[in-house]
């Protein structure tokens, strides 16, 4: 067992301690990944690096496990416990990947080179740089959509990074900490702590039953006086949530958020953001349109996603890109549409999928499978040239014949590996916790819709989402939280 131990201290010091330098190899092309989300990581970990020069730029040093967001805002789960360091990935690569913590502000096509810049509190001399490319992959990701309409970058919280998590923890706390103040008016106290969500897709349906939970399960245990006020509201423009699942999941969603008492107001489309209030156009039974205004103490805004700046601006150079509006229009092998050596994977890519994390998952995945092909291709069709030249200088029947029986077998394992097919997504399921311990969930390899709750739901939802956590480390952190929470309550302190 003593062997065992050390050995295992001895390997994890040999991870720590790389032995090799970063030298760019000149006879490598460099590829640069921008983005350390969904698709850039799962590229990092299948990609040989080996055969390139890699470098990573991402403003984020960690990859964040998404689907378990929302837990953050109430304090379910620490938001250490789903963020994974990027140089611990990275040190676990065969060769050298160098990583920057910046931004990229513009991709300049012609030139081939990235402008980085770093973004940090504390800067060094140098803050804002060029990285030139031979190969580049875009998984940027997407911004949140606002519509440009008013006021809703000012007031509202989004729920993408963990510092939005973080944000909305604190102002949950806020608004019921002020409510409970000396002397507060009562219509106050019901603004404070009507707690909006605007969108019905799964992030805004995924929070709101989130923070019901955390309602029920400990703030109305903790501060008692907030009970009969304290309500959540979920608002959709359209005439249902979830419109990504079937009819039988969104009535399931729906009848849930009744019992839970979460008022559900579709067909109302914000318009306006005040501090206090919004404004909502809302379609009447009758087909006939109100304005209404509903005061709000919190307002998450989660209507979807919008274009980066930088992805827009590299669309702008590029003719072949004119049509596209949601994002980089790309090819079956993902190169962006009017480049050869550019590819896009994840949100920032429009394919015929939805914008997930397992579709941008699987979209890195083939291109780490792509760029390993290519560099074997590469390499045998050196093989093929200096064979070739062997051949001109060979003296007898025999040594020709040779080096002939060495080319045919170089060509057809060169045919064989240029037979990578295009990018097919496998779509494994969607699933989504709508509180009170039930989840809803589509199953493709069941080819049947689960809509459940209850034990068994809440325990597959549960294992299901651990097992997809980046890593064994991650899956310690977030069970540990969860058995933290059912023992002691979520942390209510801001
Ligand atoms: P979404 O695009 O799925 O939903 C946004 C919703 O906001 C839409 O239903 C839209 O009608 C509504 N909306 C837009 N403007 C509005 C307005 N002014 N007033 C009221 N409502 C308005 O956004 P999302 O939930 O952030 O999801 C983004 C992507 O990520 C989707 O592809 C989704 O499937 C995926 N996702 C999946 C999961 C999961 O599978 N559990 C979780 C989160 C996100």
């Amino acid at each position: 067992a003593l062997g065992l131990t050390g050995w295992t201290a001895y390997s994890i010091y040999e991870l720590r301690h790389p032995e090799e330098q970063f030298e760019p190899d000149p006879t490598k092309k460099t590829l640069v990944i921008l983005g350390t989300g969904w698709g850039s990581v799962s590229l990092l970990k299948k990609l040989d690096t080996e055969n390139y020069n890699v470098i990573v730029v991402s403003p984020r040093n960690y990859f964040l496990f998404t689907p378990l967001l929302p837990s953050c805002t109430t304090g379910l789960i620490e938001h250490r416990s789903i963020m994974e360091p990027i140089r611990n990935v990275l040190r676990q690569k065969k060769a050298t990947v160098k990583f920057y913590e910046a931004e990229a502000t513009k991709i300049d096509y012609e030139k081939r080179v990235v402008l980085i810049s770093d973004d940090s509190e504390i800067k060094g001399d140098i803050s804002h740089t060029e990285v030139p490319f031979d190969m580049l992959v875009i998984g940027v990701g997407a911004e949140n959509a606002t519509f440009g309409i008013p006021g809703v970058r000012e007031h509202s919280c989004f729920l993408k990074e963990v510092t939005d998590a973080q944000n909305i923890r604190k102002r949950i706390m806020d608004c019921v900490e002020t409510a409970m103040f000396k002397d507060q008016s009562e219509d106050e106290v019901k603004r404070l702590l009507h707690m909006v969500v605007v969108g019905g897709g799964p992030t805004g349906v995924e929070f709101a039953g989130e923070l019901q939970d955390f309602f029920n399960d400990d703030l109305k245990k903790w501060i008692p006086e907030i009970k009969d006020n304290f309500h959540v509201t979920l608002v959709e423009a359209l005439p249902n949530v979830l419109p990504m699942f079937s009819k039988q999941l969104i009535d399931y969603t729906e009848s849930t958020f009744k019992e839970e008492e979460i008022t559900i107001r579709t067909k109302t489309m914000v318009k306006k953001v005040t501090d206090k209030f919004i404004e909502a156009e809302v379609t009447n039974p009758d087909g006939s349109k109100s304005l209404e205004t509903i005061p709000y103490g919190l307002l998450v805004w989660a209507t979807g996603n919008a274009v980066r700046p930088v992805v827009r601006d590299l669309m702008s150079q590029l003719a072949a890109q004119k049509d596209s509006r949601r994002g980089l229009a790309v090819n079956e092998y993902l190169v962006v549409n009017g480049t050869e050596n550019i590819w896009a994977v994840g949100d920032c890519a429009i394919t015929n999928y939805a914008p997930t994390a397992q579709v941008a998952g699987q979209e890195g995945a083939f291109l780490a499978r792509l760029f390993n092909t290519m560099a074997k291709t590469d390499t045998i069709e050196k093989e093929l040239q200096a064979l070739s030249h062997e051949q001109s200088l060979a003296k007898t029947d025999e040594d020709r014949n040779r080096v002939f029986d060495e080319i045919r077998e170089r060509q057809k394992q060169l045919r064989r590996t240029k037979q990578m097919g295009p990018f097919q997504y496998s779509h494994q399921g969607s699933l989504a916790y709508i509180g009170k311990e039930r989840a809803v969930a589509d199953i493709s390899w069941l080819s049947g819709n689960i809509a459940s709750g209850g034990t068994l739901t809440y325990l597959f939802w549960r294992s299901a989402y651990l097992s997809m956590c980046f890593s064994s480390r991650n899956r310690v952190l977030v069970a540990v939280d969860w058995i933290k929470a059912r023992l002691f309550g979520r942390d209510v302190s801001r």
